[in-house]
């Protein structure tokens, strides 16, 4: 069984400064799950309640919850470039701060991989800052909240094409959580330098692999055998948050990569068998963040649920003489702080 956290409402928010993050994700989104439901996989479609004030505190400073949940209730306004409020941006968010949580629970606590289908995203806003259509980060909420259950050993895996500076910047410092990104560069929001290793108890817990724009299933599969797997599984979390965007989709009009429907189910199935693996781990919690083209957005999330549940393991291997640079150049930065990638 796989259990989909959602919340209409996360449909009310409209973004005023980005037509691409529209209010349509979420519907798409929602298509791709009953899609797979009709394949036959017993999926739970459940709507939990915003999160509570204390989890977002865990993450974001008061007075910017204060400042956004004002700035959105007073009717909305401008934030950044990118980033813009309504009068139901404030409620969108946090529900789907919520959704991030309950699927975290659901991991943790019940079992079963977790999918948190919801909208704005998150991996962009940072402590005490909106950006890139992200309001509050609910994959640091759900890793949070991970920790508030007992977990002390947390992951958050990155697939977005954009670095998740966000989170990034929100567990630098922390020895408890592994941030690994896979993402396009140099591209916005201009983070995500393989030197971005972390920094007092969290240096060698920021894991980054840039690659290039146009890079398609070959790059992405040498990404994950090379580096974020082995990475992952030396680790040996208690749970794995997925910040699963579908912005890297060869049709996704901001991304610019090459990926397509069937390589995020690979991923979701590799990461899934991951976690069986690992003593103690719990399954696979999800939470959607950037994807924009409407139709690959609902076929992705079909895929990845597919893989989540008896999806076909792929066979990626990491084989140094025909690895594209960029992997290579991320295993030797990585390799002083990972056993792993010293073999
Ligand atoms: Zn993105």
């Amino acid at each position: 069984m796989i259990r989909v956290y959602s919340h209409p409402a996360c449909a009310r928010h409209h973004n005023p400064n980005s037509g691409v993050e529209a209010p349509e994700r979420l519907a798409a989104a929602l298509e791709g799950a009953r899609r797979a439901r009709s394949s036959g996989l017993d999926l739970d479609f459940l709507s939990p309640g915003p999160a509570p004030r204390e989890a977002l505190e865990a993450v974001h400073d008061r007075r910017y919850l204060d400042d956004l949940r004002a700035l959105s209730e007073g009717g909305g306004g401008y934030l950044d470039g990118d980033t813009a409020t309504n009068s139901h941006s404030w409620e969108a968010a946090a529900l789907a701060s919520g959704a991030a949580a309950s699927a975290m629970e659901g991991a943790l606590e019940g079992g079963t991989s977790s999918f948190a289908l919801v909208r704005p995203p998150g991996h962009h806003a940072g402590a005490n800052y909106a950006m890139g259509f992200c309001l509050l980060n609910h994959a640091a909420v759900a890793a949070d909240h991970a920790r508030s259950l007992g977990a002390g050993r947390i992951a958050i895996l990155d697939w977005d094409v954009h670095h998740g500076n966000g989170t990034q910047d929100i567990f630098y410092e922390r020895g408890d959580v592994l941030y690994l990104s896979v993402h396009r560069s140099p591209f916005y929001p201009g983070t995500g330098r393989l030197d971005e290793v972390g920094h007092g108890e969290g240096r060698g817990l920021t894991v980054n692999v840039p690659l290039p724009a146009r890079s398609g299933a070959d790059r992405y599969a040498a990404a994950f055998a090379g580096v974020l797997l082995p990475v992952l599984r030396e680790f040996e979390p208690e749970v794995v948050i997925v910040s699963a965007g579908y912005d890297a989709h060869r049709d996704d009009p901001l991304g610019g990569m090459a990926l397509d429907d069937t390589f995020f189910g690979e991923a979701s199935a590799a990461i899934a068998a991951l976690t069986q693996e690992i003593p103690g781990c719990a399954p696979p919690a999800l939470v959607l963040e950037g994807g924009y083209d409407l139709k690959a957005l609902a076929g992705c999330v079909e895929t990845t649920i597919r893989g989540l549940d008896g999806g076909r393991t792929p066979r990626w291997k990491y084989r140094s003489e025909q690895a594209p640079a960029p992997v290579r150049e991320a295993r030797e930065v990585l390799a002083p702080f990972w056993e792993s990638l010293r073999r």
